[in-house]
């Protein structure tokens, strides 16, 4: 069956890698520790990570990168994050861009996409919990 994309969209695996994001705890903060795992396991030296710590002595990032022209989609990040299981690759799939800046994203931009992809995000994991 042919369906009217982008308008309608098939299912996803809760396996899907799409939207790069970075996760809140519920107080709000930050769940990042800039433990750098997933800029040293890159494959392709997407993410690009800088820290400090915070005044309540807390490592948390000042810089967070990923050039998603780099990007191969293979969830090495996604993985490397377990600890702190920061961020996540949720979003409805089909990510149009119209010009290459688009395609750089920052913390902000990751934030962002963390708090609108949260509820996906940890229906997913929750979901893959037991295979892990
Ligand atoms: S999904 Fe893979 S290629 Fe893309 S940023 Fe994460 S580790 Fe790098």
């Amino acid at each position: 069956m042919t369906i009217n994309y982008p308008m309608e969209k098939g299912a996803l695996s809760p396996r899907f890698r799409g939207e790069h994001a970075l996760r809140r705890y519920a107080t709000g903060d930050e769940r990042c520790i800039a433990c750098k795992l997933c800029e040293a396991i890159c494959p392709a030296q997407a993410i690009t990570i800088e820290a400090e710590v915070r005044a309540d002595g807390a490592r948390r990032t000042t810089r967070y990168d990923i050039d998603m022209t780099k990007c191969i989609y293979c969830g090495f990040c996604q993985e490397a994050r377990r600890p702190s299981q920061d961020g996540g690759e949720g979003g409805g799939g089909g990510s149009r861009f119209h010009v290459r800046r688009e395609l750089l994203y920052d913390k902000q931009k990751l934030l962002e996409n963390g708090n609108k992809w949260e509820t996906a995000i940890a229906a997913n994991i929750a979901s893959e919990h037991v295979y892990r």
